[in-house]
């Protein structure tokens, strides 16, 4: 029986690695976080969409690494705002923003706003090793509170609270949130094509 090659995981966000491991913990797979490997990579996400993002940062640790890789880039998309930050929202405060400047900014434009819609989207891209790119998307619809609650999670995780819950996701034990996000949502889409990718062994 062959080994499955490793998995990279593109990201140096050590809040996604905890979500990618938990949530690829099924996957016959070693996961590799780019924190672990010898020769660090910085990619420059300037892509117009979320999907040109994720492809740039699985690329550029395919070519790094000769493994698969795996990226994920997810936006916050407020209505109030148009649908932005969007694909900004790394940089909503501005190119060296902090998670707690960003957060900020979003109260601060925020404030005073009666429609508090919000989601968040996750593209997930998969380069294969052999450099074949396949992208899924994820999705969890949610409201802006107006103050932080919670100290879970990562990014802006105090300020959003998803359908159905009285929480935020930083209030929340990581697995509930692990059952609802974006993420989650992706990353079944990509579960589901790897399981047709690998037919059950015939009888
Ligand atoms: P990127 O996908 O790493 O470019 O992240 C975009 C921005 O969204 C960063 O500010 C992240 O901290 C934030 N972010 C990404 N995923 C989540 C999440 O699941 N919850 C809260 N913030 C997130």
């Amino acid at each position: 029986m062959t080994t499955p090659s490793p998995l990279v995981l593109a990201t140096g966000n050590a809040g996604k690695v905890d979500e990618l491991r938990a949530l690829l913990s099924d996957l016959n797979r070693t996961l590799l976080p780019a924190s672990e490997l010898d020769v660090p990579l910085t990619v420059t996400e300037d892509a117009e969409t979320l999907t040109g993002n994720a492809r740039k940062k699985a690329r550029a640790y395919h070519d790094h690494t000769g493994h698969a890789a795996l990226a994920d880039d997810t936006g916050l998309e407020v209505a109030a705002l148009d649908g932005g930050p969007g694909v900004h929202t790394a940089r909503f405060a501005g190119a060296d923003a902090t998670p707690e400047d960003n957060k900020q900014k979003l109260l601060t434009v925020m404030d005073g706003v009666d429609d508090r819609r919000a989601r968040f989207r996750t593209v997930v891209a998969l380069l294969d090793a052999d450099g074949t790119a396949h992208t899924f998307e994820g999705r969890c619809e949610g409201t802006i509170t107006t103050a932080p609650h919670g100290d879970g999670g990562f990014g802006y995780d105090p300020l959003f609270r998803p359908d159905g819950y009285d929480q935020t996701f930083a209030e929340m034990p990581a697995e509930t949130k692990n059952e609802t996000s974006h993420r989650r949502e992706a990353l079944d889409a990509l579960r589901a094509f790897l399981s047709r990718q690998t037919p059950e062994p015939g009888p």
